[in-house]
This record gives C-alpha cells, sequence and structure tokens, in this order.
C-alpha cells in the first residue's frame, strides 16, 4: 500500500473525528480491542494523532483464538506504549462466552452474534467508566454500517438505525462514557491493507463463532458491492437519520436493575443474563 493511501486512512479518521466531534485532546480514550485487524489500527492511528490511548480487551474464553488474542494484544501494547486492560469474563460472569451461549440458546432461543454483542457492550460500559474513559472508541468500519443499513432495511425496520453515527446516539450522555467509531467510514479492505503494510503481528481470522447468523449471510451478499458503493448506503442512511431522530426520539437513561446506559427500564444485558 501506498504512502499516500496510508496517509489517506488517517486523513479520513481525522476528518470523521473533526466532523462529528469524536474526541477531544484531553479525553481519555478507552479502545475497545478485540485482536483484530480495525480496533488494532485504530488504536494505532489515534495513538498517532496524539490521543491519550488506553486498550480494553474481554477474555471471552473462545480456546486457544482468545488465548493467542490476548498475547498478541498484551505485546502489541508493549511494543507500542499503550496500557491495556485484559477483563475475565468468568470473572465478571462466572461462564466463558460459549457457555453463556449455550444456555441462552435452550432456555431463549437466542442465537448469533446478537448475545455476543450485548454481553461485550455491557462489559465494555462498565469497564470504561471505571477506568475514567471520557469516550468508548470500537473499531466498526464501513463495512460494519453498511451491512446495517441493509440488514435493517430486510428486517422491514429502517427505525433499527435511528442511532446510527460515529458518534453512538449522537448525544453525550452524563456518566457514561459515549461509544464513538473512527473508522465509520473507511472500508474493511483499505484497514487490511493498513494493518498488513503496518505488519502488525495479529489474527486476521473473523470470529470461528460467527457463522451461519444473519450478519454473515449479509456480508456475504455485499461482497459483490463496492468500496464506494457501500460509502453511498452509509452516507445516504446517515442523511435520513436527523429526521429519523426528530419523529423517534429515544433518550439513554440508567438501568432500573444494574445502573449502565438503557434504552429501556431494563437493560438488554439485565433481560438476558438474569436466566444464566
Ligand atoms: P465485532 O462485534 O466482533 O465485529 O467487533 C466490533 C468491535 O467491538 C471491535 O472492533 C472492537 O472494538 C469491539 N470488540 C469486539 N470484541 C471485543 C473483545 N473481545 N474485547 C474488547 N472489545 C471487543
Ligand atoms: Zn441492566
Amino acid at each position: 500500500m501506498s504512502e499516500e493511501s496510508l496517509k489517506g486512512i488517517e486523513k479520513q479518521v481525522e476528518k470523521t473525528i473533526r466532523e462529528y466531534k469524536l474526541l477531544r485532546k484531553s479525553d481519555k480514550v478507552v479502545v475497545a480491542l478485540s485482536g483484530g485487524k480495525d480496533s488494532t489500527s485504530v488504536i494505532y492511528i489515534l495513538k498517532k494523532l496524539g490521543y491519550d490511548v488506553h486498550g480494553l480487551l474481554i477474555d471471552l474464553y473462545l480456546g486457544e483464538w482468545s488465548k493467542i488474542h490476548n498475547e498478541k494484544m498484551t505485546a502489541f501494547c508493549e511494543t507500542n506504549d499503550i496500557p491495556l486492560t485484559i477483563v475475565d469474563l468468568k470473572k465478571e460472569l462466572g461462564q466463558g462466552i460459549c457457555f453463556i451461549k449455550a444456555v441462552l440458546k435452550k432456555q431463549k432461543n437466542l442465537t448469533g452474534c446478537t448475545v455476543c454483542g450485548i454481553i461485550k457492550r455491557w462489559i465494555l460500559n462498565k469497564w470504561a467508566k471505571k477506568l475514567g474513559a471520557d469516550k468508548l472508541v470500537t473499531g466498526h468500519n464501513l463495512d460494519d454500517e453498511a451491512q446495517n443499513v441493509l440488514m435493517n432495511f430486510l428486517k422491514g425496520n429502517v427505525l433499527l438505525g435511528v442511532n446510527s453515527s460515529p458518534a453512538t446516539g449522537g448525544v453525550e450522555v452524563e456518566g457514561f462514557a459515549q461509544r464513538v467509531k473512527p473508522l465509520f467510514f473507511v472500508p474493511e479492505s483499505e484497514i487490511m491493507k493498513y494493518a498488513k503494510s503496518h505488519n502488525f503481528d495479529i489474527l486476521y481470522d473473523k470470529c470461528p463463532c460467527a457463522f451461519g447468523t444473519y450478519r454473515v449471510e449479509t456480508r456475504g451478499w455485499m461482497n459483490d458491492i463496492s468500496d464506494s458503493q457501500k460509502l453511498k448506503i452509509v452516507e445516504g442512511f446517515q442523511e435520513l437519520v436527523p429526521s429519523l431522530r426528530k419523529e423517534n426520539k429515544t433518550s439513554v437513561v440508567k438501568c432500573k436493575s444494574c445502573g449502565e446506559p438503557s434504552r429501556s427500564e431494563v437493560c438488554n444485558f439485565c433481560k438476558i443474563v438474569s436466566n444464566i
């Protein structure tokens, strides 16, 4: 990848941060690290741009896969002088992710990446607050966002995307670290090239649990769509978001049960985890 293209991604990240007021130089920025190319690249770029970053990785207990991710991220953060916190899922919830997913499948017929997403989000919010974060960064990229638009459309519920933005929910809420996505407009293919050009010593595989899900199916359909078309889908939807929000106001409140951020009285995490 040419020097210019590498700089292009960094410039796009800077532009998104500036236009959506994602981060301030005085912010404590906690970056959710999965160990994959997206979150590794975003923390590397933010550090390079001079932000005060701190890595946060949840050990999900996915066998060898998690073990390798933990080791590689520990080494990466040491090399790049980035503080890292690894949260142990078994200490948090008493079980690894496979057991939790198996119980929820049996008891509630909940499947796929949704369960994992709800659990990860809850732990990341909780730990971001513990670490004193002003912002919580994730590595979601343009492909993820284009998939969301399409998935919501195919579910017949475009409104599910009402909070879609590089600054999730579009608002800062007192007491919570706002979740932000600096790679919102950067295609996955570009991030892959960026990570490989920098020889990041990480795992480039997809999560071994993510198979047979609606998201994986959607990703498959989108293989034939070009990056510029994905950008049009995402930018086009972003133009609709303000009017969707005007008509469908949602607010973030403290979950009645756990005190973490929620859009209903009881958060999704508490709704599902009371079953484990
Ligand atoms: P995924 O849901 O796996 O597509 O991941 C989306 C984003 O969530 C990643 O780019 C990370 O920022 C964050 N993330 C995923 N898995 C983890 C994890 N095990 N620990 C911390 N953050 C994670
Ligand atoms: Zn809750």
